[in-house]
């Protein structure tokens, strides 16, 4: 049995996380419009990409430089914030990680960038994963590789957690013998609706957690 885990409003309230990282901006005179303004203004973004990334030092650096604002303490205060990023793990992914084995546990992150992967780090969830990825494909791409790297086979129970519909429908449409689980918070970013990709669809990792025992 394996289990292919998301970040991000999966194992991570990115919601509660980017409310308060937006505090920070406000505390050093960046309003709303401004911070909306340059959110996703440099590359690799482009207008019509569907999913877009964001990463944190070129949206300040954007600000700073079409603003004529400093902003290198702002940047040390969120170095700092990014320190306490354990606080906004969901409550129920310790029980989760701590049901499966480390070895069978891989976690796929979207997107390639150093705000994820300081966020990771301090999220502290890193420890539970046999390998950690952040890509900037699709995720069938690093789920094919991971199969490939470790020798996992289509008789083996495969179980896909994510947020995003995109993702599902990607990973399913490539593996249908892969069981995808749609993660949908109610304190998620995204009000994705379950599509036929998704053979289950779980409000939470508790759900999630006995859905994945009683189907492997
Ligand atoms: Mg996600």
């Amino acid at each position: 049995m394996k289990v292919f885990l998301d970040f991000d409003d999966v194992l991570f309230n990115t919601k509660k996380f980017v409310v308060d990282y937006k505090k920070i901006f406000r505390l050093h005179g960046i309003s709303e419009d401004v911070y909306k303004k340059y959110y996703y203004d440099y590359l690799p973004n482009k207008k019509n990409s569907k999913l877009k990334k964001y990463i944190s030092e070129p949206h300040i650096d954007k600000i700073g430089k079409e603003e004529g604002i400093d902003v290198s303490a702002l940047k040390q205060d969120i170095e700092v914030f990014l320190g306490t990023a354990s606080k906004y793990v969901f409550s129920d992914v310790y029980d989760f990680l701590g049901s499966f084995k480390k070895n069978d546990s891989y976690l796929i992150s979207y997107s390639k960038n150093k705000f994820l992967e300081s966020k990771i780090k301090n999220s502290g969830v890193a420890k539970y994963f046999k390998k950690v990825v952040m890509t900037d494909s699709l995720k069938s791409l690093p789920v094919r590789d991971i199969m490939r790297e470790d020798n996992i086979k289509k008789d083996e129970q495969v179980f896909f957690l994510d947020d995003r519909i995109e993702q599902i429908d990607d990973v399913k449409k490539h593996y249908k013998w892969i069981k995808t689980v749609f993660i949908n918070r109610k304190e998620g970013r995204y009000q994705n609706i379950a599509d036929d990709m998704c053979d289950f669809e779980c409000k939470n990792l508790k759900q999630a957690k006995k859905i994945i025992l009683k189907n492997s």
